[in-house]
């Protein structure tokens, strides 16, 4: 293993390096770093997040940059603007001890006058995100004819968001002669076409297995029904009294909700997505930051570039869409010589997205079982034992009145008062997952049965446009309403397949957000599903896959929607504060 000296990086950054307790360099460092002070040739990379790709492209650049020149000489692209903060923020920390050093980031969402004002100033390097850096572009206000190296830092990440023509666009109007550095975490073929069009004759690095995870991290699913997926990511993070993760959603809405619903239940989480202002944005991250939240709830695109090192997890509420996004998603944990740990939280269903995930990663996920009560309880305890037994005493705030506390106990001996200090902080929790279910045995059939029928009155009917045709039948139909997230304990009625279209019963109480749920784009099997309220039925036949109805009967009603067991969703976790609640009593789960 080298050091960064011998990589031939100038004093003034390795002082800097130093004082930001960089001692070694890492392997993408070590084979970049030589590369690019050396050889003018275009370079492609396979870097995950978190392997110190920062450092390893812009080390020898700003090695090479001609300080007395104000022109910009580089020009890094990055798919988000927080990403393109960090990297201008490594850059300035990079280049403290070079006088006279700039570097600027341009990002949307922020004054684009300030922008400007700041690249007449001069910038060296210029950070930014392809929408915002194309906009100046068009402005005359980002000239970038004397760009010696373009960096595209997550290539395929800017193509997934769509930035092809922006990327295009840089390419095209930055200097022929100029060193392209293109790191990405997947080459998929967007951006081998990016690197065949605009790159010449490439040498390739690795910091490690091309496409493969990080070898720090740790791959597990847990088996769930759709109804326990709530319930299950709550235990996942009871037993882990210390944990601190993200918790990734496929979309806003999800991500909004599961987040609403931790807090509701006591934990220290929000939400980061696209919905919330840069300001709100900005506010979760320094919270997550300082670990006042120990959970993030995040989207894909909202989590980019968020530079944080020690998470524990990251949990993948849902499986995304494209199974790239995994790795991005599981790189966020097992970063900076840490060990991580990346869940998936999946049902039946589900479970055959694992594979292609597995080819990508060459590892397998280990199926992990959702942990009982007890183990649960079992952590949860050692970790507040623990906690007693290492707390720092402050003898003098306390000295004043510790006689009269030693006189209230002298009746007790040592090991009465450990169990009665105990009892205090914990009964809650105990008696809170004391009956709790479990919840493995519980993954066959996304339905519950146990749900009584109710009245007609009590229902609405909705139309929706897809049908057996479409491939629908009453369980995908029950999946497609569960996947809506509408609401908790929603019961579903009557299910009528026809051919080109279908009819579902939902309680009344849900009509609007049923409505709103179906509103965005919901697609099944590559239709945009629509669903209107539609006319009671009258008679008792039902077409199709529907059932005949019995009056008032029994039949045929299903659990559907977010139907988050009441014990597992009314109690307050352990996590933040356990056993302070005092309305935690646990119920029968029922199960
Ligand atoms: P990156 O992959 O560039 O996002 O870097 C991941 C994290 O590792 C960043 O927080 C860096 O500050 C840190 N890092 C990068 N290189 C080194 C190094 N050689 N030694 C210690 N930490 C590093």
């Amino acid at each position: 293993m080298s050091t960064f000296k011998e990589l031939g990086l100038k004093p003034e950054i390795i002082s800097a390096l130093d004082a930001l307790g960089y001692e070694k360099p890492t392997l993408i460092q070590e084979k970049a770093i030589p590369q690019i002070l050396s050889s003018t040739q275009d370079l492609k990379a396979f870097a995950q997040t978190g392997t110190g790709k920062t450092a390893a492209f812009s080390l020898p650049v700003i090695e090479q940059i001609d300080i007395d020149s104000k022109k910009t000489q580089a020009i890094i692209l990055s798919p988000t603007r927080e990403l393109a903060i960090q990297i201008a923020k490594n850059i300035a920390e990079f280049t403290t001890h070079i006088k006279g050093f700039r570097v600027t980031a341009v990002y949307g969402g922020s004054s684009i006058e300030n922008q400007i004002k700041d690249l007449k100033r001069g910038a060296h390097i210029v950070v930014g995100t392809p929408g915002r850096t194309v906009d100046l572009i068009n402005r005359k206000r980002l000239i970038l004819k004397d760009v010696q190296w373009l960096i595209l830092d997550e290539a395929d990440e800017m193509l997934n968001m769509g930035f092809k023509d922006e990327l295009d666009k840089v390419l095209f109007v930055t200097p022929e002669d100029k060193q392209t550095l293109l790191f990405s975490a997947t080459f998929p073929k967007e951006v081998e076409a990016i690197a065949r069009n605009y790159m010449h004759n490439p040498i390739e690095i690795s910091a490690g297995q091309k496409n493969k995870g990080a070898d720090s991290v740790n791959h597990e699913y847990y088996l769930v029904s759709e109804k326990n997926r709530y319930p299950a990511l709550k235990r996942i993070v009871d037993v882990n009294p210390d944990i601190y993760g993200i918790v990734f959603c496929r979309t806003r809405r999800e991500t909004q909700e599961i987040a609403e619903k931790l807090i509701r239940d006591g934990y220290g989480a929000d939400a980061l997505h696209g919905d919330l202002s840069q300001a709100q944005r900005d506010y979760v991250m320094k919270k997550f930051r300082a670990k006042t939240l120990q959970i993030l709830v995040a989207t894909d695109v909202a989590a980019r570039g968020l530079d944080v090192n020690n998470l524990t997890h990251v949990i993948n509420h849902k499986l995304p869409d494209q199974i790239e996004n995994y790795t991005h998603r599981s790189g966020r944990t097992g970063r900076a010589g840490n060990k991580g740990t990346s869940i998936a939280i999946v049902t039946r269903r589900e479970r055959g997205k694992l594979s292609p995930i597995e080819r990508i990663l060459k590892k397998k996920f280990v199926q992990t079982q959702i942990p009982s009560g007890k183990e649960i309880c079992q952590n949860q305890l050692f970790r507040l034992i623990d906690k007693v037994h290492d707390i720092e005493v402050n003898e003098t705030e306390i000295k004043e009145f510790l006689p009269a506390i030693f006189s209230k106990f002298e009746d007790l001996s040592k090991e009465e008062v450990i169990k009665r200090f105990v009892s205090v902080e914990f009964n809650a929790f105990l008696s809170y997952y004391e009956n709790a279910g479990d919840l493995n045995n519980d993954t066959g059939s996304d339905r519950d049965s146990r749900g009584k029928r109710r009245n007609d009155e009590n229902m609405t009917r909705f139309f929706i446009n897809i049908g057996r045709k479409d491939k629908l039948n009453p369980a995908r139909l029950i999946g497609l309403i569960n996947e809506q997230g509408i609401g908790n304990n929603v019961d579903i009625g009557q299910i009528e397949i026809l051919d080109t279209f279908s009819f579902f019963e939902l309680d009344k109480n849900f009509t609007q957000e049923t409505i709103d749920a179906f509103g965005g784009d919901v697609d099944f099997g590559g239709r945009n599903v629509n669903v209107e309220v539609t006319e009671k039925k009258r008679s008792g036949r039902g077409g199709g896959g529907g059932r005949k109805r019995r009056s008032g009967g029994g039949s045929g009603h299903r659990k559907g929607g977010r139907r988050s067991d009441s014990f597992e969703s009314k109690g307050r976790s352990g996590n933040r504060g356990f056993g302070r609640d005092r309305n935690t009593r646990g119920r029968r789960s029922g199960k």
